[in-house]
């Protein structure tokens, strides 16, 4: 295999991505591992088979295959997971991926962690011009982190947070909304984040892989969290757009953004610009339908990118226009039988 390529040449421009509804393919979100060191019970189900070894790209499969992308038009890179800290050598992945900051091929080359490793990993992430991370924090209770997260410890995550801050990175805290777990937190985040300079953004739960729970217990609909923060806090809409689906108001009295990511009461497919390939390099065209396409076998058949490219073509031209998530008493299965961890959000 050939070495990680650190060179300052731009990349060979290809046409760019567009898929069957005009929408530009510009956002690219790559799972680097399915394993993490967490289990959040909304996500993973606590005795998880991982992927034998052979089935996951290696650093320099994923670079190719990021880079393939880059050539077709993508400007944001972000590196999910499992917990993308975790996988061993990630640092040479982002170092490598780096390359296209400074030649100006990309725009943002960011990722989203459970703060775990953070406080190892945020010097070096700043130094190779990472300048956003997503850390996940459901609550400031550690007693009921450690519930949601069966296997988190908040002050280490909270440390890891305080470096990355310190290295300079902007920090965004995503929290998944659960009705019995998290139901009471959002004042607190609100004031932690907002008093610390963060936003912070608020997810519902996606019915997304056999969890070992039932999710009409967990679901909190945004709308019944937003009309309740209504009553404490003055939120006004505001038009921000950072290339995800969040909607965001500002806090009046903090000054602090608030997002809202609402897969389920508000599909958010319209001006979906992205996709998300796993770290076998499966790719996926939407975050809640099945359909998939295999990058992985075209990526090793040949040295060339044409059969990989080749492949993409084909994917995107079957982009759906969007999902169709649905958690009620009737729908108690999830929609996608792979969990969140897969794709990483
Ligand atoms: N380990 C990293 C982390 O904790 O952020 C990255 C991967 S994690 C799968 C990405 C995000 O997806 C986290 O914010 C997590 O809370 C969220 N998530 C996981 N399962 C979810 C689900 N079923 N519905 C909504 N969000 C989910």
């Amino acid at each position: 295999m050939a070495p990680m390529p650190l060179d300052t040449a731009p990349v060979p421009k290809l046409p760019p991505l567009t898929d069957p509804f005009g929408r530009a393919i510009t956002y690219l979100r790559v799972s680097v591992t399915d394993r993490c060191d967490f289990r959040c019970v909304y996500c993973m189900a606590e005795d998880m088979t991982f992927l034998p070894k052979k089935e996951v790209l290696t650093l320099e499969e994923l670079d190719r295959l990021c880079s393939a992308f880059v050539a077709r038009g993508v400007r944001k890179l972000r590196l999910t997971g499992g917990e993308p800290l975790v996988r061993k050598n990630v640092m040479s992945l982002v170092r490598a991926l780096s390359r296209h900051l400074k030649t100006g091929d990309i725009d943002e080359l960011t990722l989203t962690t459970n703060g775990s490793q953070l406080a190892r990993f945020a010097g070096e992430l700043a130094d190779l011009g990472v300048r956003r991370v997503n850390v996940s924090v459901d609550t400031l209770d550690p007693v009921k982190f450690r519930e949601v997260t069966r296997w988190g410890d908040l002050e280490q995550v909270m440390a890891g947070i305080a470096a990355a801050r310190a290295a300079g990175l902007h920090v965004k805290v995503n929290a998944v909304a659960l009705k019995d777990v998290n139901a009471d937190a959002f004042d607190d985040l609100i004031l932690w984040t907002h008093g610390s300079g963060m936003d912070l953004t608020l997810i519902e739960t996606m019915p997304m892989g056999e969890v070992g729970a039932d999710r009409t217990d967990q679901y909190l609909p945004l709308s019944a969290v937003r009309a309740d923060l209504a009553t404490r806090w003055t939120l006004h809409d505001i038009p921000l757009k950072t290339g995800g689906p969040a909607r965001y108001v500002e806090v009046a009295e903090t000054g602090g953004k608030l997002g809202f990511i609402t897969p389920l009461t508000h599909n958010f497919c319209e001006g979906c610009n992205r996709v998300r390939v796993t770290c076998t390099g499966t790719l996926y065209m939407c975050l809640g339908q099945e359909d998939a396409a295999d990058l992985r076998a075209p990526l090793r058949a040949s040295e060339s990118d044409g059969p990989l490219q080749a492949a993409i073509d084909e994917a995107i031209a079957r982009k759906p226009k969007g999902h169709d998530f649905v958690i009620d008493p009737d729908h108690r299965a999830p929609a996608v039988a792979r969990h969140m961890s897969v794709t990483g959000g």
